[in-house]
C-alpha cells in the first residue's frame, strides 16, 4: 500500500489522480486539500475515508467540519492545514496540485519532511526554483513533475540515462498547443471575452491555467518550471507550437538525436507515471491510433502577439525575484479578466509594465518571494485602479 496525500483533489489534476487510485486497489488516500468546493470534497471524503481533509477558506472549512461530523475525517483549514497535510509522517507522496503560488509553502513542507512531490503546481517552482532545490538537496526528497511536458522531458532523460549515462542534453523543446488562439493576430484578440478563452481545443483544465494556455503565459510558466526543474538555461529551451498534443515533448542530445515521448492528451499517465516511478504500471484506454491522427505538425511560437512567453524568457534571464514577480502579477491580472475587468491582450501588457517596474531582490529569501509575490499583486491593480 502506498499512502499519499492530495492536495487540491477537487481540481482538474486531483480528481484525475482520484481517477488513478480507484483503478489500481493499491493506494491508500490520508489526506485530501481543496480550496472552497466541499461539495465535492464531502463525497471524496466519503468515497476515499482520508485520516485529514483540509479546505483553504476557513469558512469553508467550518461548514465540512458540520457534514463529515459522522465521519472518521478530521478537518483542517488554512495553509497551516495544507502545510500539515503536506508533512503527514504515514504519507509517502503527497501530490501538489493547487493552482498558483499558494501551492509554494504545502510543496516545501512535504519536501522539508522528505516525501516524493508530484508536483503540478508549476508556480511552486517559478517563484521559488532556487529555495525550492536547495531544500531537496538537504532533505533528500524526490520532485517528480506532473504536468505533462516536464513528465515528457523527465521520462525522456530517464530513457537516456539508463542506456548511456554520459549522453548530454542540448536542449529540451517543449510543445504547446497553442491554445484557442493559436495563428490569430492582436487585432483578432482586441475582443475575446472569458467564456470564448476558456474553450481549449485539447484539454480540459481549470479557468487560471486555461486562460494561462490563451496567452502563452502556460508555456512561459513551464519554460522557468523547466530550467528549475532539469538545471538547464532557458535559452536551452525551446518551444514549439504542436497543435495535436501528441508530442508531449522532447529532448535533444549532443549529437543531434531528439527523443520525445509521445500519448494521447491526458494527464492520467503523467500522474501515474509520478506515483509509481520508477516503476511503469499497466494503463487502459490511452492507446495511440497514429494514423487515425494522420499528421503532427509544428510552428514557431509568435512571442510578439502572445507577449507572456517572450516575457517569460526574459524573467528567466533576468532571475532572482523576476520569475515571481511575473508570476504575481499574472495571477491577479488573469483574476481580473475573468472578472471582466480588462481585455485579453492587457494580460500581456500589464505583465511588461510590472516587470519594468520592479527592482529585483538578490538571492531572495522566502519571505522576500512572499513580498515580491504581493509587491506585483498590488501594482495589477494599481495599475488597473482596481
Ligand atoms: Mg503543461
Amino acid at each position: 500500500m502506498m499512502n499519499i496525500v492530495i492536495l487540491g483533489s477537487t481540481g482538474s489534476i486531483g480528481t484525475q489522480t482520484l481517477d488513478i487510485v480507484r483503478s489500481r486497489g493499491d493506494i491508500r488516500v490520508v489526506g485530501l486539500g481543496a480550496g472552497r468546493n466541499i461539495e465535492l470534497l464531502e463525497k471524496q471524503i466519503r468515497e476515499f475515508h482520508p485520516q485529514y481533509a483540509c479546505v483553504a477558506e476557513e469558512e469553508a472549512a467550518r461548514e465540512l467540519t458540520i457534514r463529515v461530523a459522522d465521519t472518521d475525517t478530521q478537518v483542517l483549514s488554512g495553509v497551516k492545514g495544507m502545510e500539515a497535510l503536506a508533512a503527514e509522517p504515514t504519507a509517502h507522496t503527497v501530490v501538489g496540485a493547487i493552482v498558483g503560488i499558494a501551492g509554494l509553502r504545502p510543496s516545501l513542507a512535504a519536501v522539508r519532511t522528505g516525501k516524493r512531490l508530484a508536483l503540478a503546481n508549476k508556480e511552486t517552482l517559478v517563484a521559488a526554483g532556487d529555495i525550492m532545490r536547495r531544500e531537496l538537496q538537504i532533505s533528500g526528497a524526490e520532485l517528480i513533475p506532473v504536468d505533462s511536458e516536464h513528465s515528457a522531458v523527465f521520462q525522456c532523460l530517464e530513457a537516456v540515462a539508463q542506456t548511456r549515462r554520459s549522453a548530454e542534453v542540448k536542449r529540451i523543446i517543449l510543445t504547446a498547443s497553442g491554445g484557442p488562439f493559436a495563428g490569430k493576430t492582436r487585432e483578432e484578440l482586441r475582443d475575446i471575452t472569458p467564456a470564448v478563452a476558456l474553450r481549449h481545443p485539447n484539454w480540459d483544465m481549470g479557468a487560471k491555467i486555461t486562460i494561462d494556455s490563451a496567452t502563452l503565459m502556460n508555456k512561459g510558466l513551464e519554460v522557468l518550471e523547466a530550467a528549475q526543474l532539469f538545471c538547464v538555461s532557458a535559452e536551452k529551451i525551446d518551444v514549439v507550437i504542436h497543435r495535436q498534443s501528441i508530442i508531449h515533448s522532447m529532448i535533444e542530445l549532443t549529437d543531434g538525436a531528439v527523443l520525445a515521448q509521445m500519448g494521447v492528451p491526458d494527464m492520467k499517465l503523467p500522474i501515474q507515471y509520478a506515483l509509481t516511478y520508477p516503476k511503469r504500471m499497466p494503463m487502459t484506454d490511452n492507446t495511440l491510433d497514429l494514423a487515425a491522427i494522420g499528421s503532427l505538425t509544428f510552428e514557431k511560437p509568435d512571442m510578439e502577439t502572445f507577449r507572456p512567453l517572450a516575457l517569460a524568457y526574459e524573467a528567466a534571464k533576468t532571475g532572482h525575484t523576476m520569475p515571481c514577480v511575473l508570476n504575481g502579477a499574472n495571477e491577479a491580472a488573469v483574476s481580473l479578466f475573468l472578472q471582466n475587468k480588462i481585455k485579453f491582450l492587457r494580460i500581456g501588457d500589464l505583465l511588461a509594465q510590472v516587470m519594468q517596474n520592479h527592482h529585483i531582490i538578490l538571492n531572495p529569501t522566502l519571505e522576500d518571494i512572499f513580498e515580491a509575490d504581493q509587491w506585483a499583486r498590488e501594482q495589477v491593480l494599481a495599475l488597473t485602479n482596481q
